[in-house]
C-alpha cells in the first residue's frame, strides 16, 4: 500500500522559502519592519492592484474591512452560508446584522438572482442593505459583473472573500484589481494558494481606505503630523479611530515574497490536477464534477467533488472512513454557517433556510488538491475513490 499521507491541502515550501525567513530572522527586525511594505508592492505588482494592506490572517483582514467601510449595528450584510465561519463572523465583529443568500447551483457562489430578491424583500421591510460579502467559491469567481450591477442599483458596498481565490480572474483580469469590489480579501493560511503561516491581505481601489486599513491594522494609531491635533516630539502619536493589533512580521513576510514568485507554477498544478480529477470523473453518474464558467479562470483552491450519497448505499461517514484507511484525509466545505448553534440561536435562523447549500453540503466531499501532488499520487487518490464507493 502507499504509505503517503494526502489531505485535502498544504502547503508546499521549498529550500529558497526556509532560507527567506532565515536571513530576516538574523535581521534587525521581526515583527512589522521594511519586508511588510516589500510584500504588500510584490502582490500588488503580481496581481494588478492598486494598493494591498497584510495582516495578520484572512479573518482579520475581513474584519478591518468591515471597519474601514463604516459598518455599525443596525446595518444589514449579506453573504453566502457556504463559506467558512470567518466570512459570517467579520459582519458581526463590526455590529452589523449578517443575513444569507443562497447559492448558485452550478459555481456555488452567491446566486444573484436571490440577491435581488432578498434586496427587494428587505426594502419592503424598509430595511436598506449596507454591503454584500461575495465569497469565490472553492476559487470559483463569484458573477460580479451582476452583483455589481446590483450594488450600483441599490446602492450598497461590494466585499470579496476571494480568500479561496488568490490569482482569480474575470475576462483575464486578477480580482485583486478590485474591477468589481471596494475590498478583496486574500488569506495566507497554509492550504490556501501561497503561505506566510497565518496571513492575510486586503486589497482596494482606494487611498483613502488603503490608509485607513493601515492605521486600524495597528491599534488605530498616527504618527502624521498632517492628521494630528498637535505634534509633542518624536514619541508622540495620536488615536482618532479604535484599531486593533493585527500586524504581520517581517519574517513571515519573508516567506510571503517568496512564495508569490512561485504563485503561476502553483496555480497551473492546481489546473491540471483539477483537469485531472474532471476527466476521471466525469463520466461517473454518483459524482457531479465542478463546472467552471467560461468567463473566468478558477483557482482550484478546492476541488469539490460531489458524491450522490441519497442514491447510494453507502454514507458520507463510511466513505470517509474507507478513505481514511487508505490514508487519503478528506474534508466537507462546508457545513453551512445559517446552521451553527450561534446563528440559529442569536438570529433566528433554520434547516430548509438555504436548501441549494444545504443540499450540496450533503453531497461535498473535498478531495485532495495542492501543489506537490504528482501523477501517481493522483492516479492512486482516484481509483481509492472509486473503490470505496
Ligand atoms: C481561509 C478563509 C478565510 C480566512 O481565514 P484565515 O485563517 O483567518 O486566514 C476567510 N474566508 C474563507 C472563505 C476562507 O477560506
Amino acid at each position: 500500500m502507499n504509505k503517503k499521507i494526502y489531505s485535502y491541502g498544504r502547503q508546499t515550501i521549498d529550500n529558497d522559502d526556509i532560507e527567506a525567513v532565515v536571513e530576516v530572522l538574523r535581521s534587525d527586525w521581526l515583527t512589522q519592519g521594511p519586508i511588510v511594505g516589500q510584500f504588500e508592492r510584490a502582490l500588488c505588482e503580481r496581481l494588478g492592484a492598486r494598493y494591498a494592506t497584510v495582516v495578520s490572517n484572512g479573518t482579520a483582514g475581513l474584519h478591518l474591512a468591515g471597519i474601514v467601510l463604516g459598518w455599525k449595528e443596525g446595518d444589514l450584510v449579506l453573504t453566502s452560508p457556504m463559506t467558512f465561519l470567518a466570512t459570517a463572523n467579520s459582519i458581526v465583529y463590526s455590529g452589523a446584522t449578517p443575513d444569507f443568500v443562497d447559492i448558485d447551483k452550478t459555481s456555488y457562489c452567491i446566486d444573484p438572482e436571490k440577491l435581488e430578491d432578498k434586496i427587494k424583500a428587505c426594502r419592503r421591510k424598509k430595511k436598506k442593505v449596507k454591503a454584500v460579502i461575495g465569497v469565490d467559491y472553492a476559487g470559483h469567481p463569484c458573477d460580479w459583473r451582476a452583483i455589481k450591477s446590483l450594488g450600483t442599483k441599490y446602492d450598497f458596498q461590494l466585499v470579496d472573500d476571494a480568500c479561496h481565490a488568490l490569482g482569480g480572474m474575470i475576462k483575464r483580469k486578477s480580482l485583486a484589481s478590485c474591477e468589481y469590489a471596494d475590498a478583496v480579501i486574500s488569506s495566507f493560511h497554509p492550504v490556501k494558494h501561497i503561505t506566510t503561516g497565518e496571513g492575510g491581505a486586503v486589497f482596494t481601489h482606494s487611498r483613502d481606505l488603503d490608509a485607513k486599513l493601515k492605521i486600524c491594522r495597528s491599534h488605530g494609531s498616527v504618527r502624521d503630523p498632517r492628521v494630528m491635533e498637535k505634534d509633542e516630539g518624536p514619541w508622540y502619536y495620536e488615536m482618532h479611530n479604535i484599531g486593533f493589533n493585527y500586524r504581520i512580521t517581517d519574517f513571515q513576510c519573508a516567506l510571503g515574497v517568496s512564495q508569490l514568485t512561485k504563485l503561476k507554477k502553483f496555480l497551473d498544478r492546481r489546473r491540471s490536477i483539477a483537469h485531472f480529477y474532471d476527466h476521471v470523473f466525469e463520466s461517473d453518474r454518483r459524482l457531479i464534477i465542478p463546472e467552471v464558467d467560461g468567463s473566468v479562470v478558477h483557482a482550484y483552491h478546492l476541488y469539490p467533488l460531489q458524491v450522490r450519497f441519497e442514491d447510494l448505499s453507502i454514507s458520507r461517514k463510511v466513505f470517509f472512513k474507507r478513505l481514511s484507511r487508505k490514508n487519503i484525509h478528506c474534508q466537507v466545505h462546508y457545513c453551512p454557517v445559517h446552521l451553527q448553534p450561534y446563528y440559529k440561536k442569536r438570529f433566528g435562523f433554520k434547516e430548509g433556510d438555504y436548501p441549494i447549500a444545504e443540499r450540496f453540503y450533503s453531497r461535498e466531499v473535498s478531495i485532495p488538491m495542492h501543489p506537490a501532488l504528482k501523477r501517481g499520487d493522483l492516479t492512486y487518490i482516484a481509483s481509492a475513490i472509486i473503490d470505496s464507493l
